[in-house]
């Protein structure tokens, strides 16, 4: 009895997805094994002279990048993405008003917070940042929403909170950054301005004798992607509209899983002039300098011979860690898969 021809097409069909299969398994048996990196999170506190720190501000910071630390790594732990570290560890430095960012934001000479941020997805490079706006809580998440929900890089000012308002995100009163702490400084400095007659036309480019407090943080994942961001409130008594580094990407922030990435704090002219944090990567990519040499010589020599202080946090896609700082401290925490945070502000 012959086959009927349905029975023959079925034989067929059969043997297809079976050589398929053979083949998948072939090709997957060819094929060098997923990698699965150890994670790595470096988050930083800004960098400076920490003199004037009081114990209780000390203690403050502390507490909120153990917390973020702690955050972040449970999110690379469960083989969650870098790009979410980042930004979940940041948000927790921007609500606690213990640094330069968020609640805790230095006032402009106006006497209010301008805050900027940026991220940036090494494996992607896309990127998103917002500068001087002043009526969002977590920056650093307005800016990712700039990178996934718009073809643009950055917003700034009225347009990025109109972005904000389109997304949902509830814009707050300039009364949700006021801040004791920062109050005093700002009323200090008006102080000391009147008492010099500097006029508001042409401020003086005096630096507070503090902390940069600004916050950021870089991530490697399990998958081997980077990640890096940065949220701040700039420098102390800045001129409105003044716009740092921290949301520049190639100058405070930058990521390529094909070199590294990188977070940068303290005087950010000198960091957008020597656009700071692509040009340790790009050492890394073209020069082939492993990071810490990067890292090092950008911060520690070009920085130091043009009087441009601070620091940066830098990760490479195999999990080495650069914090070079050329000021007194840089408050910075590191963590990796054993958990185990590492806090340091000054060097051993
Ligand atoms: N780099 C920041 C800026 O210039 C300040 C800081 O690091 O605290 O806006």
């Amino acid at each position: 009895m012959k086959p009927s021809r349905a029975i023959l097409f079925s034989a067929a069909a059969l043997f297809l997805v079976a050589a398929t299969r053979v083949q998948h398994t072939a090709e997957l048996a060819a094929a060098p094994p997923p990698q699965s990196h150890d994670f790595v999170l470096v988050i930083h506190g800004g960098a400076g002279s920490y003199k004037n720190q009081s114990p209780e501000h000390s203690d403050a910071a502390r507490t909120a990048i153990t917390h973020a630390a702690e955050t972040g790594a449970a999110i690379l732990r469960n083989g969650g993405r870098s790009i979410d570290a980042v930004e979940a560890a940041l948000r927790i430095m921007e609500d606690s008003g213990a640094f330069d960012a968020g609640r805790g934001a230095y006032y402009s000479r106006a006497g209010v917070a301008e805050l900027d941020a940026a991220i940036m997805d090494g494996k992607t490079l896309q990127a998103g940042s917002v500068a001087s706006v002043r009526h969002i809580a977590n920056p650093i998440s307005l800016a990712r929403m700039v990178m996934e929900r718009t073809k643009h890089v950055m917003l700034v000012g009225a347009g990025a909170e109109e972005f904000a308002k389109s997304q949902g995100v509830p814009l707050v009163s300039p009364f949700y950054f006021y801040n004791e702490r920062e109050w005093k400084h700002y009323q200090d400095r008006v102080a000391a301005e009147e008492k010099k007659s500097s006029s508001l036309v042409n401020p003086s480019l005096e630096e507070d004798d503090r902390v940069h407090g600004t916050t950021g943080a870089v991530a490697l994942d399990q998958e081997g992607n980077l990640a890096a961001g940065t949220t701040t409130g700039g420098t102390a008594f800045k001129m409105t509209g003044r716009v740092g580094d921290s949301p520049i990407i190639g100058a405070g922030t930058y990521a390529n899983n094909e070199s590294c990435a990188v977070s940068g704090t303290g005087a950010g002219e000198f960091y957008m002039r020597n656009v700071v944090a692509a040009d340790i990567c790009e050492r890394v990519r073209y020069l082939h300098v492993p990071l810490e040499q990067a890292a090092n010589d950008v911060v520690m020599k070009e920085l130091v011979e043009q009087h441009g202080e601070g620091g940066v946090i830098a990760v490479d896609p195999q999990g080495h860690v650069a914090t070079p700082f050329n000021t007194e401290g840089m408050i910075h925490a590191i963590v990796r898969a054993d958990g185990v945070i590492r806090i340091e502000t000054f060097k051993p």
